[in-house]
Protein backbone atom coordinates (compact mmCIF):
# COMPACT_ATOMS: atom_id res chain seq x y z
CA UNK A 1 0.00 0.00 0.00
CA UNK A 2 0.85 3.17 -0.68
CA UNK A 3 1.22 6.12 2.27
CA UNK A 4 -1.38 8.73 1.65
CA UNK A 5 -0.91 11.94 1.66
CA UNK A 6 -2.99 13.97 4.54
CA UNK A 7 -2.94 17.09 3.37
CA UNK A 8 -5.26 16.57 0.12
CA UNK A 9 -8.84 16.51 0.76
CA UNK A 10 -10.52 13.18 -2.25
CA UNK A 11 -13.86 14.46 -3.01
CA UNK A 12 -15.76 12.24 -4.95
CA UNK A 13 -17.70 14.43 -6.88
CA UNK A 14 -20.99 13.15 -8.06
CA UNK A 15 -22.99 15.34 -10.42
CA UNK A 16 -26.93 15.04 -11.70
CA UNK A 17 -26.30 14.38 -15.57
CA UNK A 18 -28.89 16.88 -16.27
CA UNK A 19 -28.15 19.69 -13.64
CA UNK A 20 -24.11 19.36 -15.71
CA UNK A 21 -25.40 20.07 -18.76
CA UNK A 22 -27.39 22.72 -17.99
CA UNK A 23 -25.13 24.48 -15.51
CA UNK A 24 -22.24 26.67 -15.91
CA UNK A 25 -21.86 27.96 -12.14
CA UNK A 26 -20.21 24.16 -11.64
CA UNK A 27 -16.88 24.55 -13.16
CA UNK A 28 -16.23 27.65 -10.71
CA UNK A 29 -17.00 25.95 -7.63
CA UNK A 30 -15.02 22.76 -8.86
CA UNK A 31 -12.22 25.34 -9.06
CA UNK A 32 -12.10 27.04 -5.95
CA UNK A 33 -11.97 23.91 -4.08
CA UNK A 34 -9.42 22.61 -6.13
CA UNK A 35 -7.77 25.86 -5.90
CA UNK A 36 -8.28 25.07 -1.88
CA UNK A 37 -5.96 21.89 -1.90
CA UNK A 38 -9.08 19.39 -3.04
CA UNK A 39 -8.54 16.57 -5.05
CA UNK A 40 -11.67 16.25 -7.18
CA UNK A 41 -12.76 13.23 -9.02
CA UNK A 42 -16.06 13.67 -11.15
CA UNK A 43 -17.47 10.31 -11.77
CA UNK A 44 -20.09 9.39 -14.27
CA UNK A 45 -23.03 7.58 -13.49
CA UNK A 46 -23.49 4.87 -16.08
CA UNK A 47 -26.84 3.24 -17.02
CA UNK A 48 -28.30 0.51 -14.73
CA UNK A 49 -25.77 2.36 -11.59
CA UNK A 50 -27.24 4.92 -9.04
CA UNK A 51 -25.40 7.52 -7.17
CA UNK A 52 -24.52 4.97 -4.16
CA UNK A 53 -22.77 2.45 -6.27
CA UNK A 54 -20.85 4.77 -7.70
CA UNK A 55 -19.60 6.23 -3.47
CA UNK A 56 -19.59 2.46 -2.68
CA UNK A 57 -17.49 1.10 -5.10
CA UNK A 58 -14.83 4.11 -4.41
CA UNK A 59 -15.45 4.57 -0.84
CA UNK A 60 -12.07 3.50 0.44
CA UNK A 61 -10.20 5.73 -1.86
CA UNK A 62 -12.19 8.85 -0.98
CA UNK A 63 -12.16 11.05 2.28
CA UNK A 64 -15.93 12.75 1.20
CA UNK A 65 -18.71 12.75 -1.41
CA UNK A 66 -19.72 16.29 -3.02
CA UNK A 67 -23.38 15.69 -4.38
CA UNK A 68 -24.50 18.45 -7.51
CA UNK A 69 -27.77 18.86 -7.79
CA UNK A 70 -31.07 18.76 -6.17
CA UNK A 71 -32.84 17.09 -3.25
CA UNK A 72 -33.41 13.51 -5.94
CA UNK A 73 -29.68 13.51 -6.64
CA UNK A 74 -29.01 13.16 -2.21
CA UNK A 75 -32.22 11.04 -2.30
CA UNK A 76 -29.88 8.74 -4.57
CA UNK A 77 -26.85 9.34 -2.95
CA UNK A 78 -28.22 8.93 0.78
CA UNK A 79 -28.07 4.98 1.42
CA UNK A 80 -24.44 4.89 0.52
CA UNK A 81 -23.32 8.45 2.52
CA UNK A 82 -25.46 6.27 5.84
CA UNK A 83 -23.30 2.72 5.41
CA UNK A 84 -20.06 4.73 4.57
CA UNK A 85 -20.27 7.38 7.37
CA UNK A 86 -18.42 9.84 4.37
CA UNK A 87 -19.07 13.35 4.48
CA UNK A 88 -21.30 15.18 2.43
CA UNK A 89 -20.72 18.30 0.83
CA UNK A 90 -23.96 19.50 -1.20
CA UNK A 91 -23.93 22.36 -4.86
CA UNK A 92 -27.48 23.00 -5.14
CA UNK A 93 -27.89 22.59 -8.57
CA UNK A 94 -31.37 21.23 -8.78
CA UNK A 95 -34.66 22.73 -9.38
CA UNK A 96 -35.61 21.59 -5.65
CA UNK A 97 -33.18 22.27 -3.26
CA UNK A 98 -35.20 22.37 -0.04
CA UNK A 99 -32.40 20.54 1.79
CA UNK A 100 -30.04 22.64 0.92
CA UNK A 101 -32.76 25.71 2.46
CA UNK A 102 -33.05 23.51 5.64
CA UNK A 103 -29.14 23.60 6.63
CA UNK A 104 -28.46 27.15 5.31
CA UNK A 105 -26.50 26.37 2.29
CA UNK A 106 -26.09 28.91 -0.21
CA UNK A 107 -28.12 28.65 -3.60
CA UNK A 108 -25.18 29.50 -5.32
CA UNK A 109 -22.82 26.56 -6.13
CA UNK A 110 -19.42 28.99 -5.44
CA UNK A 111 -20.92 30.20 -2.20
CA UNK A 112 -21.52 26.62 -1.09
CA UNK A 113 -18.23 25.23 -2.40
CA UNK A 114 -16.61 27.98 0.09
CA UNK A 115 -19.07 26.04 3.02
CA UNK A 116 -17.47 22.60 2.08
CA UNK A 117 -13.83 24.59 1.74
CA UNK A 118 -14.43 26.01 5.28
CA UNK A 119 -14.82 22.52 6.73
CA UNK A 120 -17.84 22.74 9.41
CA UNK A 121 -19.91 19.20 9.70
CA UNK A 122 -23.21 18.86 11.54
CA UNK A 123 -24.59 15.81 11.85
CA UNK A 124 -28.54 15.33 10.86
CA UNK A 125 -31.33 13.42 11.35
CA UNK A 126 -32.83 11.55 7.75
CA UNK A 127 -36.44 9.83 7.66
CA UNK A 128 -37.26 6.32 6.46
CA UNK A 129 -40.08 4.70 5.15
CA UNK A 130 -40.31 1.37 4.57
CA UNK A 131 -36.48 1.02 4.27
CA UNK A 132 -36.22 4.06 1.47
CA UNK A 133 -34.11 7.24 3.34
CA UNK A 134 -35.43 10.44 2.58
CA UNK A 135 -34.37 14.48 3.67
CA UNK A 136 -37.40 16.38 3.69
CA UNK A 137 -40.93 14.94 3.50
CA UNK A 138 -42.59 11.66 2.57
CA UNK A 139 -46.45 12.31 1.64
CA UNK A 140 -49.35 10.25 1.04
CA UNK A 141 -53.03 11.06 -0.63
CA UNK A 142 -52.82 14.42 -2.63
CA UNK A 143 -49.30 15.40 -3.32
CA UNK A 144 -48.01 11.59 -4.05
CA UNK A 145 -50.98 11.59 -6.66
CA UNK A 146 -50.06 14.54 -8.13
CA UNK A 147 -46.61 13.27 -8.60
CA UNK A 148 -47.84 10.11 -10.66
CA UNK A 149 -50.09 12.10 -12.37
CA UNK A 150 -47.15 14.63 -13.91
CA UNK A 151 -44.88 12.39 -16.09
CA UNK A 152 -41.98 13.87 -16.76
CA UNK A 153 -43.58 14.39 -20.49
CA UNK A 154 -46.13 16.45 -19.26
CA UNK A 155 -43.76 18.14 -17.30
CA UNK A 156 -41.82 19.60 -20.25
CA UNK A 157 -44.43 20.09 -22.66
CA UNK A 158 -46.36 22.09 -20.24
CA UNK A 159 -43.70 23.76 -17.75
CA UNK A 160 -44.70 24.98 -14.74
CA UNK A 161 -48.10 26.41 -15.85
CA UNK A 162 -48.84 22.37 -16.92
CA UNK A 163 -47.95 22.01 -13.18
CA UNK A 164 -50.70 24.46 -11.73
CA UNK A 165 -53.52 22.90 -14.13
CA UNK A 166 -53.00 19.40 -13.52
CA UNK A 167 -52.79 19.98 -9.52
CA UNK A 168 -55.84 21.86 -10.09
CA UNK A 169 -58.09 19.11 -12.04
CA UNK A 170 -56.39 16.51 -9.89
CA UNK A 171 -57.46 19.06 -6.38
CA UNK A 172 -61.20 18.85 -7.55
CA UNK A 173 -61.52 15.34 -8.06
CA UNK A 174 -59.81 14.20 -5.05
CA UNK A 175 -61.76 12.87 -2.44
CA UNK A 176 -60.74 12.12 1.38
CA UNK A 177 -59.67 8.30 2.11
CA UNK A 178 -59.54 6.77 5.53
CA UNK A 179 -56.24 6.14 7.48
CA UNK A 180 -55.04 4.12 10.62
CA UNK A 181 -51.90 5.85 12.16
CA UNK A 182 -50.27 3.84 14.91
CA UNK A 183 -48.11 5.98 16.93
CA UNK A 184 -46.77 6.14 20.43
CA UNK A 185 -48.99 3.35 21.61
CA UNK A 186 -51.94 4.72 20.20
CA UNK A 187 -54.48 4.03 16.86
CA UNK A 188 -55.93 6.53 15.48
CA UNK A 189 -58.65 6.42 12.71
CA UNK A 190 -58.58 9.41 10.22
CA UNK A 191 -60.43 10.99 7.26
CA UNK A 192 -57.89 12.69 5.20
CA UNK A 193 -56.92 14.21 1.84
CA UNK A 194 -52.84 13.79 2.38
CA UNK A 195 -50.87 12.97 5.51
CA UNK A 196 -47.21 14.40 5.12
CA UNK A 197 -43.77 13.00 7.74
CA UNK A 198 -41.27 15.54 7.91
CA UNK A 199 -37.78 15.28 8.58
CA UNK A 200 -36.17 18.71 8.06
CA UNK A 201 -37.84 22.07 7.72
CA UNK A 202 -38.61 23.24 4.09
CA UNK A 203 -40.10 21.09 1.23
CA UNK A 204 -42.24 21.45 -2.11
CA UNK A 205 -40.47 24.25 -2.39
CA UNK A 206 -41.80 26.69 -0.43
CA UNK A 207 -43.64 24.86 2.24
CA UNK A 208 -42.11 24.42 5.92
CA UNK A 209 -43.12 21.15 7.40
CA UNK A 210 -43.95 22.81 10.73
CA UNK A 211 -41.97 26.27 12.09
CA UNK A 212 -40.09 24.50 14.44
CA UNK A 213 -39.15 21.50 13.20
CA UNK A 214 -35.62 20.70 12.21
CA UNK A 215 -33.38 18.61 10.87
CA UNK A 216 -31.64 17.65 13.92
CA UNK A 217 -34.19 17.27 16.16
CA UNK A 218 -34.41 13.52 16.63
CA UNK A 219 -37.81 13.77 15.69
CA UNK A 220 -40.28 13.21 12.44
CA UNK A 221 -42.91 15.93 11.94
CA UNK A 222 -46.23 14.58 10.55
CA UNK A 223 -49.15 16.27 9.57
CA UNK A 224 -52.50 15.45 8.24
CA UNK A 225 -55.09 18.07 6.16
CA UNK A 226 -58.22 16.84 7.28
CA UNK A 227 -60.50 19.26 5.42
CA UNK A 228 -63.94 19.08 4.62
CA UNK A 229 -63.57 20.59 1.19
CA UNK A 230 -60.48 20.55 -1.09
CA UNK A 231 -60.81 24.59 -1.86
CA UNK A 232 -60.02 24.62 1.97
CA UNK A 233 -56.18 24.57 0.91
CA UNK A 234 -56.85 27.85 -0.38
CA UNK A 235 -56.88 29.65 3.15
CA UNK A 236 -54.38 27.37 4.26
CA UNK A 237 -51.15 27.63 2.11
CA UNK A 238 -50.17 30.40 4.09
CA UNK A 239 -50.20 28.72 6.91
CA UNK A 240 -48.35 25.43 5.05
CA UNK A 241 -45.98 27.74 4.11
CA UNK A 242 -44.60 28.87 7.00
CA UNK A 243 -45.27 25.76 9.01
CA UNK A 244 -48.46 26.93 11.24
CA UNK A 245 -50.85 24.65 10.01
CA UNK A 246 -50.74 23.01 12.89
CA UNK A 247 -53.16 25.40 14.63
CA UNK A 248 -55.83 25.04 12.36
CA UNK A 249 -58.47 22.26 13.48
CA UNK A 250 -58.80 20.95 10.36
CA UNK A 251 -55.11 20.08 10.70
CA UNK A 252 -53.97 17.45 12.90
CA UNK A 253 -50.20 17.28 13.56
CA UNK A 254 -47.61 16.36 16.16
CA UNK A 255 -43.86 15.03 16.71
CA UNK A 256 -43.21 11.41 16.52
CA UNK A 257 -39.72 8.80 16.24
CA UNK A 258 -41.65 6.25 14.47
CA UNK A 259 -45.84 5.82 13.05
CA UNK A 260 -47.16 3.42 10.80
CA UNK A 261 -49.74 4.11 8.35
CA UNK A 262 -52.44 1.91 6.95
CA UNK A 263 -55.25 2.28 4.13
CA UNK A 264 -57.64 0.33 2.70
CA UNK A 265 -56.14 -0.49 -0.44
CA UNK A 266 -52.47 0.35 -1.29
CA UNK A 267 -51.83 3.94 -1.45
CA UNK A 268 -47.95 5.79 -2.91
CA UNK A 269 -45.58 7.41 -0.74
CA UNK A 270 -43.87 10.30 -2.24
CA UNK A 271 -40.54 10.32 -0.80
CA UNK A 272 -38.60 13.81 -1.95
CA UNK A 273 -40.84 14.22 -5.10
CA UNK A 274 -40.97 10.35 -5.85
CA UNK A 275 -42.78 7.49 -6.03
CA UNK A 276 -40.73 4.84 -4.06
CA UNK A 277 -43.41 2.67 -1.84
CA UNK A 278 -46.74 1.84 -1.07
CA UNK A 279 -49.23 1.89 2.38
CA UNK A 280 -48.66 0.28 4.59
CA UNK A 281 -45.72 3.03 5.70
CA UNK A 282 -43.88 2.75 8.78
CA UNK A 283 -41.58 5.37 8.95
CA UNK A 284 -39.06 6.04 11.23
CA UNK A 285 -36.51 8.34 12.02
CA UNK A 286 -32.19 7.98 11.27
CA UNK A 287 -31.18 9.79 13.94
CA UNK A 288 -27.73 11.45 13.65
CA UNK A 289 -27.76 9.38 10.21
CA UNK A 290 -25.36 11.36 7.86
CA UNK A 291 -22.29 14.36 8.50
CA UNK A 292 -23.04 17.20 5.91
CA UNK A 293 -20.79 20.34 5.68
CA UNK A 294 -23.10 23.30 6.91
CA UNK A 295 -22.40 27.25 7.15
CA UNK A 296 -21.22 28.73 10.03
CA UNK A 297 -24.23 30.86 10.50
CA UNK A 298 -26.86 29.08 12.91
CA UNK A 299 -29.75 27.86 10.41
CA UNK A 300 -33.34 27.89 10.90
CA UNK A 301 -33.84 24.34 9.70
CA UNK A 302 -31.07 23.19 13.05
CA UNK A 303 -31.25 23.25 15.70
CA UNK A 304 -28.43 22.01 17.84
CA UNK A 305 -25.48 23.69 15.67
MG1 LIG B 1 -36.82 16.58 12.47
Amino acid sequence: MQPEDSSKKRALLVINPRARSGSSSVDPAIELLSDAGFEIRETRISDGDTISDVIRRDASEIDLVIVGGGDGTLNGAAPALVETGLPLGVLPLGTANDFARTLGIPPDPVQAAEVIKAGQLHTVDLGEVNGHLFFNVASIGFSAELAAELTARAKKRWGVMGYGIVAARLLMRSRLFSAYLEHDGETEKIRTLQISVGNGRHYGGGLTVEETATADDGKLDLYSLEVDHWWRLLALLPSLRKGTHGRWDDVRAFQTTQVTIRTKWPRAVNTDGELTTYTPAEFRIRTKAIRVFIPPEPAAGLGGA
